[in-house]
């Protein structure tokens, strides 16, 4: 694993990157743990790497 997750609270939106400030969404990407997929989203701007707590629902 050659990056770093996030942890976020997304609130009622999550939108604007809590990185860089950038404004019009996340790349998402998926990563096996614990015997399911877990959703992130990458920002397209700074390439962070965020974890609002979704996971894929079947994989
Ligand atoms: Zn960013």
């Amino acid at each position: 694993m050659d990056y770093k997750v996030n942890k976020v609270n997304p609130g009622d939106e999550f939108r604007i990157c809590p990185s860089c400030g950038y404004r019009d969404g996340f790349h998402s990407m998926f990563r096996k743990e614990g015997g399911h997929m877990k959703w992130l989203f990458i920002c397209p701007s700074c390439h962070n790497v965020f974890d609002i707590g979704y996971t894929a629902p079947s994989f």
